[in-house]
């Protein structure tokens, strides 16, 4: 007589562990920030024997943003980025950010038509490199300004700036910063440590400097719990497979 009664509280207690599963899905996927992808990308161009581990083959780059795509991301910048952890301003569902280091002539011959194909803009942290021959000229890099890229800093020199004098930081943060604001007619809020090095007095230049979002090359995604000048970001390799660019671009690393 008592077994139909244990088989009818099995069938319940089945039944509301499949719901309970259910609802911590529903809350798990309600998690709004696990962090976001801010990409490095260095040059973007065709790969010779002595190329880096930074420099990307146009074909690979294509991939990454078809992905991107398909995967149904939108690119923001980091003033965008920088409104949402201090405004709140809503995100798109999947943001992404696509950094440029170094200014290199790729990022605007290989790089951009393929992004504007996809519809994605992104972050170019230049130096005084400009101009030089591989790196984009002014007017290159205004173009690309001009279609809604942000325009970052990365020190004027390219310096470990660990190494330099306090008026010495001073002139390769704020002082390039008001000169490229000058130079290209927008505000420069954004800055990438140059190698990635950088401590409290580096961050403290920065901040002085009047910069609102800092950028390193500790691999993660970023948070706002990092620090507003010191988010994480993910590296992208020569060496890194399609497999390793989705999983990085999941969970940072
Ligand atoms: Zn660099």
């Amino acid at each position: 007589m008592k077994l139909p009664s244990i088989r009818a509280s099995a069938g319940i207690i089945s039944l509301l562990l499949a719901l309970m599963a259910v609802v911590a899905f529903f809350l798990v996927s309600a998690v709004p920030d696990r962090g976001i992808p801010i990409l490095i990308y260095h040059e973007i161009g065709p790969l010779g024997d002595g190329d880096r581990e930074m420099f990307i083959d146009p074909h690979v780059f294509r991939l990454h943003m078809r992905h991107l795509k398909e995967q149904g991301y939108t690119s923001i910048t980091l003033k965008e980025l920088h409104a949402h952890y201090t405004k709140r301003q809503p995100l798109p569902r999947n943001p992404v950010v696509l950094t440029f280091d170094d200014g290199y002539q790729g990022v605007y011959e290989n790089a951009w038509p393929i992004m504007k194909e996809f519809g994605f803009v992104g972050v170019l942290f230049v130096t005084d490199y400009l101009g030089k021959p591989g790196y984009m000229t002014d007017s290159q890099v205004a173009a690309l300004v001009s279609h809604g890229f942000e325009l970052g800093s990365h020190s004027r020199t390219h310096a470990n700036l660990l190494t330099r004098s306090d008026e010495e930081l001073i002139d390769e943060v704020g002082a390039y910063k008001h000169e490229l604001e000058r130079r290209f007619g927008v505000p420069v809020t954004s800055f990438a440590y140059p190698m990635g090095y950088f401590d409290q007095r580096v961050v403290d230049a920065v901040r002085e400097g009047g910069f609102l979002i800092g950028v390193t090359v500790q691999e993660g995604l970023a948070d706002v719990g990092q620090g507003l000048l010191t988010l994480r970001r993910v590296p992208i390799f020569r060496y890194n497979c399609m497999r390793s660019f989705i999983r990085k671009l999941k969970i940072g690393r």
